[in-house]
């Protein structure tokens, strides 16, 4: 590796929407000529304001800094506008923290997961999505992920919150995404027990995405018990962390959380006090991978595994970085993934490849991923005014969605 001090020139956001979910990526360019490197900012429902956190506050800020010192920059990023662990923050700092670590590898000619102390394994285990409007359609999905050599498929009927809700409510009720829990967990527990008797050996998941009270989380995650589930997620609003421990005291499910949490305060007590088996932050929200290493190490201790968010909106950059910490860590538990179409691949040369139940990264240094500017652009982000996340239970009360 050069000695020489390298500085950074340029920060750049570029957005993209090859799959109906706006990407935020970040381009870290240095003075060192033909040296960059890629960061993950998609914080999909606001990335105007993601953007702007970049270009007009982070930009000024990192130009003609160090590349080298990512650990010093992260921090002083945190605190430059004294205000922080907000998600638009989080993910602009993200953004340019993986760029750093991309740059890093690439100095020292290796990939990130050799910077990390490694591989652990040769892939990541996925899970991919098995959502129908009735049975058969659920079975008939999860079979095709079984025969592609999947062995962990989550289970949902109909969408989060389970079947839309109609009528009911009272005169002059508002507008909006409504569902009913009870119907919610009847359903899915159908779903669930189908797919438990049709697949014997499969591992299943399945994802609350916080449509229950805490009374009725514990009961559902009581009511799923003999299914011995891989997983039950966000059982739980962050609202409402303290009653992860009347969980543990009820059932065995194995707990999964984390994904809408911004603040190490969210997820430390939760890995701590060995309150969940899984953690699965989303990278980007959380601030990026300097973060994310970290409690994927606290988790090591405590006995807690790693299953890093990663939908759709996780840009291909993002699920990168997932996938290098993922072969890292000696506590991997399973990587979400919701694979991509071919204009994705042609935004994104090097995507992580999935064969069978796996995702596989190249050896290219760095992340091994690029990015597409002029193909990029084939995709414009429109910012539209976000329906589904407008839930409300059926006496007409907003809830979360
Ligand atoms: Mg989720």
């Amino acid at each position: 590796m050069s000695t020489n001090r390298i500085q950074i020139t340029d920060v750049r956001a570029i957005l993209t929407n090859p799959q109906g979910q706006p990407l935020v990526i970040v381009r870290v360019d240095t003075s060192e000529p033909g040296l960059y490197g890629l960061g993950c900012a998609t914080f999909t429902q606001r990335f105007l304001a993601v953007r702007a956190a970049l270009l007009e506050h982070l930009r000024p800020f990192v130009i003609g800094r160090e590349v080298d010192r990512i650990e010093d920059l992260w921090q002083q990023m945190m605190v430059n506008g004294y205000w922080r662990n907000g998600p638009v923050l989080n993910n602009a700092i993200s953004g340019i923290d993986g760029a750093l670590w991309d740059i890093k590898g690439k100095r020292a000619g290796m990939p990130v997961y050799e910077l990390l102390g490694g591989k652990c394994r040769e892939a990541a285990a996925i899970y991919r999505h098995a959502n129908g409007a009735d049975l058969e359609a659920i079975e008939e999905q999860v079979g095709r992920y079984v025969e592609q050599g999947l062995r962990h498929v989550r289970v949902q009927f109909q969408g989060y919150g389970g079947p839309a809700a109609e009528g009911g409510g009272p005169d002059g009720a508002l507008g909006g995404a409504y569902y009913d829990p009870r119907t919610y967990t009847r359903t899915a527990l159908q779903a669930l027990e189908h797919v438990r008797n049709r697949f014997s050996d499969l591992e299943i998941l399945h994802d609350v995405h916080e449509r229950l009270n805490p009374a009725q989380a514990v009961e559902f995650a009581k009511a799923v018990e003999p299914l011995q589930l891989f997983f039950l997620e966000d059982a739980l609003a962050p609202e409402d962390l303290e009653w992860f421990e009347n969980i543990r005291n009820a059932c065995t499910t194995p707990m999964a959380m984390g994904e809408l949490f911004n603040h190490p305060r969210e997820w430390t007590p939760l890995i701590t006090g060995r309150r969940i088996d899984f953690m699965r932050m989303h990278i980007s929200q959380m601030g990026g991978l300097t973060p994310a290493r970290k409690a994927a190490i606290l988790g090591e201790l405590h006995g807690v595994r790693t299953a890093w968010h990663g939908p759709a909106d996780t840009s291909p950059v993002g699920h990168a970085i997932n996938l290098h910490l993922d072969l890292a860590s000696s506590n991997f538990g399973i990587q979400e993934f919701c694979g991509w179409n071919d204009a994705v691949r042609e935004i994104f040369p090097g995507c992580p490849e999935q064969r069978g139940g796996f995702l596989y990264p190249n050896d290219k240094p760095g992340f091994g991923i690029d990015l597409d500017e002029e193909a990029a652009k084939k995709w414009p982000c429109d910012a539209e005014v976000i329906q589904w996340t407008q839930t409300r239970l059926p006496d007409g009360s907003p809830t979360r969605p």
